[in-house]
């Protein structure tokens, strides 16, 4: 393996993990490609290896039931440039960001229906213009608004330092990203500097209450593993953060979600790049639960992109695997229409079957 690539702005640490500047689509990496993804997951280039489809693994096709989750992955834009990010988001990620039309669009559409929760995703959320403004006509709606913050951009410039108070303000329930309690595991996945900074936004955090007891404001953590390897219990991992960060740093929070790596995007092309995607897939092929179906995300959330196409979830919407439906658009939302749909499966799937199952808040079975 070489060491260092500057056409593609990437190198690999001590860890083998893969360090970026840069996102795929501005290096013109072919991964970028969701054509070029799903003909690699199944197995018509650049790896040999067949498995078997997803769809016949399960033996049945997916079907919806009611919306709970109103998923907007409100763009791209972002202040790190992760190893494994299924999203190839990054801070040259700057047209691919939900315009106020379309935020208004999806307002209306959770004005109009029942569903309780928005979770709003990127990218860096916080970096889309129009991310307070959308956050607080959510919590006028009396919606439950869940954030995916990376916790740096809390840290990154002064213009997001009172992002806590805001947050606690609309009691947005925080979740976020802290791969491992320690510097070489969390920079090694992340980037240089980002333990540090991911340390000092949990206790400003804290500060305002979040993840402190009886506060009512809730801060959960995602651990995701730093390789080519499924995550342990959750229940031990959530036991072993919640040691470490009170006793090396005096942090709290509520939960932890593991969440297994999808063989998409940037992760895909580490365990190709690296070697390891036959090795990988087999592990969760070999992994796979049954018992994990009926607890799919996809089955309750519905998940938009920044232009306003709606998926199944985000890792379809990161393939452009659009919903089965006639209603592909929000401009277009017909929630009986979406409710007789079945999901959009591929080999990816098999990354939320293996072991205990994966969703956006961690195991499912
Ligand atoms: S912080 Fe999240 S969205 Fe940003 S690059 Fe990392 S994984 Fe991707
Ligand atoms: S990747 Fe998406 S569509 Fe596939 S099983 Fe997971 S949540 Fe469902």
């Amino acid at each position: 393996m070489c060491s260092y690539q500057i056409n593609q702005a990437i190198f690999y640490t001590k860890m083998g993990v893969k360090q970026r500047s840069k996102s795929l689509s501005t290096t013109d990496n072919k991964m970028s490609s969701t054509f070029y993804q799903l003909d690699v997951l199944n197995g018509k280039t650049l790896v040999d290896d067949q498995f078997e489809p997803f769809i016949s693994k399960v033996g049945h096709t997916i079907t919806p039931v009611k919306t709970a989750i109103f998923q907007i992955n409100i763009g791209k834009l972002c202040n790190q440039t992760c190893a494994h990010c299924h999203v190839d988001a990054g801070p040259d990620k700057k047209v691919e960001n939900m315009d106020r039309a379309t935020l208004e669009t999806c307002l209306q559409i959770l004005k109009d229906h029942d569903i309780p929760t928005v979770d709003i995703t990127g990218g860096a959320p916080e970096m889309n213009p129009h991310f307070r403004w959308f956050v607080e006509e959510c919590t006028k709606l009396g919606k439950k608004v869940m954030n995916r913050c990376n916790l740096t951009i809390i840290m990154a410039n002064p213009k997001y330092h009172d992002l806590p108070e805001f947050f606690a303000e609309n009691k947005v329930h925080v979740v976020s990203s802290l791969p491992y309690f320690t510097k070489t595991r969390t920079d090694g996945q992340r980037g240089d500097g980002v333990f540090e900074d991911s340390i000092a936004a949990l206790k400003r955090l804290n500060e305002v209450g979040y993840g402190v007891e009886g506060s009512g404001l809730m801060l959960d953590l995602v651990y995701n593993p730093s390789g080519a390897f499924l995550p342990g219990d959750q229940a031990s991992l959530q036991s072993e953060f919640k040691s470490q960060l009170s006793r090396r740093y005096d942090i709290t929070f509520n939960s932890l979600f593991a969440i297994t790596n999808l063989p998409v995007s940037r992760f895909l092309d580490y365990l190709v790049e690296t070697g390891n995607y036959s090795e990988y897939m087999t592990s969760l092929i070999d992994a796979f639960n049954p018992s994990t179906i009926d607890g799919l995300m996809c089955r309750n959330t519905l998940s938009v992109s920044w232009d306003g196409y709606i998926y199944d979830c985000d890792f379809n919407q990161m393939l452009d695997l659009k919903v089965a439906s006639s209603t592909k658009h929000i401009k277009d939302f017909n929630m009986a229409d979406l409710m007789t749909r079945k999901v959009v499966l591929n080999q990816h799937c098999y990354g939320c079957t293996a072991g205990a199952g994966s969703s956006c808040g961690g195991e499912i079975a």
